[in-house]
């Protein structure tokens, strides 16, 4: 994780507990600084009100655990559900579309939904249109695309958001900005 040395200590203190609430202040707030302040899957700056995603919904955490979710396969030594392991930081356009999924058919074949604590963002999405697009790479991108509803809505989706945010200067984040092609 990057940031100063007292959010790294204060991380550290925070990951030693078994467990975290995803309503405590302090939680969201270590949760969003790890983001950068980010939503972790578009990357739209943090706008309004963004929540604290479980990356496996805890429903499903005891057959993630098990690896019976096909397609997915778990980590190891990850801590969950109730844990910083496990949480994103999260717009609510990709909240909203991800809802209990952590995997997506795409064609003949499903794949498992992107996971920020686990993947490389610039690896699965690239962007197009200056920005305005977010476009899956792999397997894992196009099934998140697709779930997560990147570029659907229109202006009430989260297109609106994301244009809003490229006008004023803040989309991408500056740290993202190398991960793109533009002008197509
Ligand atoms: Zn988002």
């Amino acid at each position: 994780m990057s940031g100063s040395p007292g959010l790294r200590a204060l991380f550290d203190a925070l990951a030693a507990y078994p467990g975290h609430d995803v309503h405590d202040d302090i939680v969201r707030l270590v949760v969003r600084l790890r983001a950068r302040d980010a939503c972790e899957y578009c990357l739209l700056p943090t706008v309004g009100q963004f929540h604290v995603d479980h990356i496996v919904p805890p429903g499903l955490w005891d057959a993630y655990a098990a690896g019976r979710i096909p397609t997915v396969t778990p980590r190891t030594g990850r801590s969950g559900p109730e844990h910083l392991d496990n949480f994103a930081w999260c717009c609510p356009f990709c909240n909203g579309g991800k809802g209990q999924r952590v995997s997506r058919r795409v064609g003949a074949h499903a794949y498992g939904l992107y996971d920020p604590r686990a993947d490389r963002w610039a690896e699965h999405f690239v962007f197009f249109h200056n920005f305005l697009t977010i476009i899956g790479l792999t397997g894992i991108g196009h099934a998140t695309e697709a779930a997560l509803r990147f570029n659907t809505g229109g202006l009430q989706g989260p297109l609106g958001p994301r244009h809003e945010a490229i006008v004023a200067g803040r989309y991408p984040p500056t740290w993202a900005r190398g991960w793109s092609v533009t002008g197509l």
